[in-house]
């Protein structure tokens, strides 16, 4: 045997299970078909966003949650309704993974030296129901170095055991094949691809120049999600959510490609809630890209007006920042919107300063850089933070206007035919504006914003001073082309409670584990139907660790 397990992937998941195997004592061999610049996988590039249920932090900004609220917001908005089959492992996961993060989960972190800043989001405040989909209270807590402060501890440990021999990366070793022997996996086949300095996150040559084979008595898949794979996501996208956009948008790295998902079947793993996807609408095209369509998601406070191509404004609750896949629904099923794979936001700039946050740890150099003071003059002090002012001067999606008639022309111009007529989005915008100027009002979406600053974290931070939206004074007004963004994948390969990969029988498949996205974070689909956020980073850590511990455990 080459080593005591094999870790194909060296994303989160695969590192977090690499430092469970080394602790122990274990030989470990990484293969990865990237080169050693894309160490720590998406999680690198992710925000840091992780759901932490009932923290010191919350408690300081007045926030009160609990296991019992954070595990009904988890059912609300999983909806599982395959308990029998394909949702039964994923549900235990949940449960589990719920736990773990109204439990150790902070302290865990913290032993690895992870910290959080003293914000936390509110992200995917829901569809509107106490039963229903979304977060009952803020609980997004945001990593000090964003991904690159996730993954340090876990990227360091693994190098540290490379220098001293316990683990062996096997970089631009590209898994093609899982191998067998009498029915338990013991290794992988695949090619050795030539050696490729593109940078972090660019796309890499797919040169063969040789073969290769590596065996262990343990092998751990943890090769990410489909999020790269249009076609994959087009053939897997489920008649709920409409038919796909023509065109869609790209929210992770190229070796984001699901190719695995096939060749972990192929050695006797189960895949399950395959049609199950996390994608956003608020995607828009990066200026400066590193991999192909890179797209980069606005996470927008709850302000901005948000229409759809046709230029009417979305019904509640697929408002900005309450219910991903509500809203994808609606655009994909919406009458006359079939043919179109657009929608709009619509902000003053006094929104757009307080309101905007791009996600990304290079769209966010504050808090990836730990700068204190620089994250206090970005978030609260004047002006819109540096990458969100370099998107709305240099993106292709955006334009700036002093009056809404040159704002509309400008809008139809980033289109082949101009779909919006000005005085159906001028009488929205004033009825709109007559709603905000007193605390009562009718409108979900203005509720919504008086609600939200009622929280200290958002009224410091993260919500402008309801304004009217045609007020000069907050202007100029901006327009916003979104575009439907690819990125999670919520089902996978289906595996009990200590990552161990289960056949269509439900029997493990000896041997073989999967942990992270390519496991639907855990079971085969610890979501359900929809994500909370900031629960696929702690996922991978969940799942990774799970994986490591039993690859231990059984020798
Ligand atoms: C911009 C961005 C922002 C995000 N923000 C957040 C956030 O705030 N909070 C949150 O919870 N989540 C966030 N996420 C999601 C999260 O980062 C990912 O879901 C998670 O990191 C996936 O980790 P993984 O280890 O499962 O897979 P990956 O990171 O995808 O790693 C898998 C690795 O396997 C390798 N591989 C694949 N196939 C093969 C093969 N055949 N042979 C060899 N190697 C192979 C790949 O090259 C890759 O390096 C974000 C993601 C992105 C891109």
């Amino acid at each position: 045997m080459d080593a005591d397990a094999i870790v194909v992937g060296a994303g989160l998941a695969g590192l977090v299970a690499v430092g469970e195997l080394v602790a122990a004592g274990k030989r470990v061999a990484v293969v990865e078909q990237e080169s050693a610049a894309n160490l720590g996988g998406q999680a690198w590039w992710s925000f840091g966003g992780l759901f932490v249920v009932d923290t010191p932090e919350q408690r300081r900004l007045g926030i009160k949650d609990s296991f019992e609220l954070a595990w009904q917001d988890w059912q609300g908005s999983a909806g599982w309704d395959r308990l029998d089959d394909e949702d039964t492992w994923g549900r235990r996961w949940a449960r589990a993974y719920v736990e773990f993060a109204a439990g150790e989960k902070r302290d865990w972190l913290r032993g690895k030296g992870i910290r959080f800043t003293p914000m936390v989001g509110w992200a995917e405040r829901g569809d509107g129901r106490a039963t229903g989909h979304g977060n009952s209270v803020p609980r997004f807590h945001i990593a000090w170095g964003t991904g690159t402060g996730v993954v340090k501890p876990f990227v360091e440990g693994a190098l540290e055991a490379a220098r001293d021999g316990r683990v062996t990366f096997f970089h631009r070793h590209r898994v093609d094949e899982l191998v067998t022997t009498d029915g338990a996996v013991t290794g992988v086949r695949g090619t050795v691809l030539a050696p490729d300095d593109a940078p972090r996150g660019a796309p890499s040559n797919d040169d063969a120049v040789g073969e290769f084979e590596l065996s262990a008595p343990a092998v751990l898949v943890s090769s990410g999600g489909i999020g790269a794979n249009h076609d994959l996501v087009r053939q897997l996208w489920p008649d709920r959510l409409g038919t796909p956009p023509a065109r869609m948008i790209t929210g992770v790295p190229a070796y984001v490609d699901g190719r695995m998902l096939a060749i972990t079947e192929q050695a006797g793993a189960r895949l399950v809630n395959r049609d199950r996807m996390w994608h956003y609408t608020e995607g828009i095209r990066n200026w400066d890209p590193v991999w192909p369509q890179h797209a980069i998601r606005i996470l927008p406070g709850p302000s901005p007006l948000w229409f759809d191509a046709l230029g009417r404004l979305l019904p509640a609750p697929c408002l900005p920042g309450y219910d991903t896949l509500g809203t994808l629904r609606h655009l994909r099923t919406a009458p006359g919107l079939a043919e179109h794979d657009h929608s709009w936001f619509v902000v003053t700039q006094k929104m757009i300063e307080k309101e905007f946050a791009l996600s990304g740890s290079e769209q966010n150099p504050d808090i990836t850089n730990r700068d204190l003071k620089l994250l206090l003059r970005t978030r609260v002090g004047k002006g819109a933070p540096g990458p969100v002012e370099a998107f709305k001067q240099r993106g292709p999606d955006f334009v700036v206007a002093d009056a809404l008639p040159e704002l509309v022309a400008r809008m139809n111009a980033l289109t082949d035919t101009p779909l919006l007529d000005l005085d159906v989005v001028q009488q929205q915008i004033e009825a709109r504006d007559r709603e905000i100027a007193n605390p009562f009002t009718k409108d979900a979406q203005v509720m919504g914003i008086h609600n939200a600053r009622r929280y200290r974290g958002d009224r410091l931070s993260r919500v402008a001073t309801p304004h009217r939206v045609l007020d000069p004074a907050a202007g100029p007004l901006i327009g916003i082309k979104l575009h439907v963004l690819t990125r999670k994948t919520l089902g996978g390969v289906q595996t009990d409670l200590s990552s161990r990969a289960l056949a269509a029988d439900g029997s493990p498949v000896p041997g073989l584990y999967a942990a992270g996205e390519v496991a639907g974070f855990g079971g085969g689909g610890v979501h359900g139907y929809n994500a909370l956020e900031g629960t696929f980073l702690g996922g991978c850590l969940f799942s990774g660790r799970a994986a490591g511990r039993a690859m231990v455990a059984a020798g």
